[in-house]
């Protein structure tokens, strides 16, 4: 296979910022990304932006069989180029990705993996774990942040990190950080720091709906140094339901944990 250099000149995919094109080439790199789902030899992959291939290569030779939806034309050429080396292993989807159903693709659970285009990738995220259906028909998420969203995700109660994406992330997955990566590693380089972070979904706690979590934590956080008889005020029965499951009101949200949470949506709902 030609190396990727190559295949950008070849096919003249100049990095475009709108679509949030900062691609990889390190290969070593690649493969132990590839690597953080576990053995994916003969396992459904699907792939959020492949551009002009580098991840999807790592994911083929591992043995996957990969679905990767990709907006921007200009890479077909170059990924149709790719899948004449894997046979029967490539799907192309040509489309956006937040409009993509990813359970209809696949007729046995799969693992998503994705350097994600950044503008887009907060927005994937909370689409993939606010899914009705629980637990979700992906077994796990191996997904490229900037560093500073991939904090938020694992961030632990305490932290200044910690808010409202790390309940919805660690209410229903096993979430940690895998890879450090620098900004060095992407062409054209980032102004920040990346991550990939792993997730795996893990079993749900009865009773708690999803939407009134997403509005409780919405609530409690858009004034994160307030207390929570403060910021709960106008929220209907959240005083009742603090007492209830017995938390302090006079506490600010970013001490109370994702268990607690989920407790005073369920005490809600
Ligand atoms: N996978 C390649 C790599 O690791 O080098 C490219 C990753 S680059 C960060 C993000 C890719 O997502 C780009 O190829 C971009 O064109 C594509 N992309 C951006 N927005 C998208 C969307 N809404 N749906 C599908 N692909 C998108």
């Amino acid at each position: 296979m030609p190396p990727l250099r190559e295949v950008i000149k070849k096919h003249g995919l100049s990095a475009n910022k709108a679509l949030g094109q900062n691609f990889l080439f390190d290969t070593q790199l690649l493969s132990r990304i590839a690597a953080v789902p576990g053995d994916l030899a003969g396992e459904d992959v699907f792939e959020v932006g492949p551009g002009p291939g580098g991840l999807t290569q790592a994911l083929l030779q591992a043995g996957a069989a990969v679905t990767a939806v990709e907006r921007d034309e200009r890479c077909l050429p170059a990924l149709a180029e790719l899948g004449e080396y894997f046979p029967d292993q490539l799907k192309i989807i040509s489309d956006d990705a937040l409009a993509i159903n990813t359970d209809n693709l696949f007729d046995k659970p799969f693992h998503i993996v994705s350097n994600l285009p950044y503008n887009v990738g907060s927005a994937l995220l909370i689409k993939w774990l606010s899914q009705p259906k629980w637990p979700p028909k992906w077994q796990s998420l191996t997904l490229m942040f900037q560093r500073e969203v991939a904090d938020r995700i694992v961030a632990s109660e305490g932290s200044n990190a910690y808010g409202r994406l790390s309940i919805l992330a660690q209410w229903r997955c096993e979430a940690r950080l895998a890879i450090n990566v620098h900004r060095s590693a992407f062409t054209p380089p980032p102004k920040v720091m990346s991550a990939i972070v792993h997730l795996t979904p893990k079993e749900q706690p009865q009773g708690v709906d999803p939407a009134l979590l997403e509005r409780l934590t919405q609530t409690a956080f858009h004034q994160r140094r307030k207390m929570l008889r403060q910021s709960l005020k106008g929220f209907s029965g959240a005083t009742e339901a603090l007492a209830t499951v017995g938390i302090d009101s006079s506490r600010r949200p970013e001490t109370v944990s994702v268990a607690e949470f989920v407790a005073l949506a369920r005490q809600l709902s």
